[in-house]
């Protein structure tokens, strides 16, 4: 069976669709832009009001064969996992501007 959510960091940030800092979630998904020779990966989190997404970067204009192939298909398939790794990652939430508190 696989994990369907997990708990991650709470997460705060200034939403731009409430206007407001507000909690947000992490959605468990990534989303993939590969365009050319230029990979960029996020992770999407969404407001826990208004469901306004946030993408946080976990890649931005790589190579395609600098991200692991296995990883890749991690991303490709929103594994929960990963998903859970990243949220709980406190250096690239603080990265992405994620405010802890
Ligand atoms: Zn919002």
């Amino acid at each position: 069976m696989k994990q369907q959510s997990c708990s991650t960091v709470r997460v705060f940030h200034r939403c731009g669709g409430c206007g407001k800092r507000q909690e947000f979630i992490n959605s468990g998904k990534f989303r993939v832009n590969a365009n050319g020779n230029s990979v960029d990966v996020w992770l999407i989190y969404r407001c826990k009001k208004c469901k306004h997404s946030w993408n946080l970067t976990i890649f931005e204009r790589v190579k395609p064969g600098k991200i692991p192939q296995e990883l890749y298909g991690h991303f490709m398939d929103n594994d929960i996992e990963i998903a859970c790794k990243y949220g709980n990652d406190i250096d690239f939430l603080k990265r992405n501007n994620a405010e802890l508190k």
